[in-house]
């Protein structure tokens, strides 16, 4: 066997694979060696910084006795809104073309980081969407480590609630207040200023309208494995 012929064949077979798998083989993906530079440029500060607009939760419930009533009243006429199922905010919707760089609890972080596969800042601009129907509960710059970050708050059809948060966004597309539906781009993946490799922070909490928080904690309560999560709330039709 020529050697060269075998090496040939067998980065013909590993291009050529494909890259929907990716996402849940970040191990085997990072192996190549092609994308070394991330892991420690992602999200390297040990919390995130606390900013103004961060400690307060982002929903305003003065007047309503929770959270879960001013929201219903939300989204009383606008079942249209309401969350059919989940998709993968980048490389719609499968997240072809993305790998998760730095998982959910590794080291305490409480979001996947979503990374093109190409690595660097090859995603920089990348368009970030929507992941279920819902409406924006915050849109704001509010720099240090998070940048320029969104949150989502989902309607399920049990009449739960789950949330979602894209962080260190490029470009921010939507408003506080204004409705989405699944697959919307509602931003852009960038860099926190300049502050890492361009990657997608995302994070699902299951306790709603918590305050933006730090990114990182030893306790998970109140979060979700975003990729798990999508995976298992996949749309059904
Ligand atoms: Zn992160």
């Amino acid at each position: 066997m020529n050697w060269y012929l075998l090496l040939f064949f067998s980065v013909f077979c590993i291009s050529t694979q494909s890259t929907d798998e990716l996402i849940y083989e970040s191990n085997e993906a990072i192996s190549f060696g092609k994308l070394n530079e991330r892991l420690s440029r992602l999200d390297s500060l040990p919390t995130y910084i606390q900013n103004e607009g961060a400690t307060e939760p982002p929903i305003d419930i003065t007047g309503h006795n929770n959270v879960v009533e001013y929201l219903d009243q939300i989204f009383d006429g606008n079942y249209q809104y309401t969350a059919a199922g989940y998709d993968f905010p980048v490389g719609k919707p499968n997240g072809r073309g993305y790998y998760v760089a730095q998982k959910f609890m590794q080291s305490g972080h409480l979001g996947d980081d979503f990374n093109s596969v190409k690595g660097g800042n090859s995603d920089l601009g990348h368009p970030i969407y929507a992941i279920a129907s819902g409406v924006i509960v915050f849109s704001k710059d509010i720099g240090g480590g998070w940048g320029k970050t969104i949150r989502i708050m989902h309607k399920n059809l049990d009449d739960t609630y789950t949330e979602s948060l894209y962080s260190h966004c490029d470009q921010i597309d939507v408003k506080y207040g204004q409705f989405v539906k699944k697959g919307d781009k509602i931003g852009t993946i960038g860099t926190a200023n300049g502050q890492y490799f361009a990657h997608l922070h995302l994070e699902i909490r299951t306790e709603i309208n918590l305050p933006l928080g730090r990114g990182y904690s030893k306790s998970p309560d109140g979060f979700v494995s975003p990729t798990l999560y999508i995976r298992n709330h996949r749309p059904r039709w």
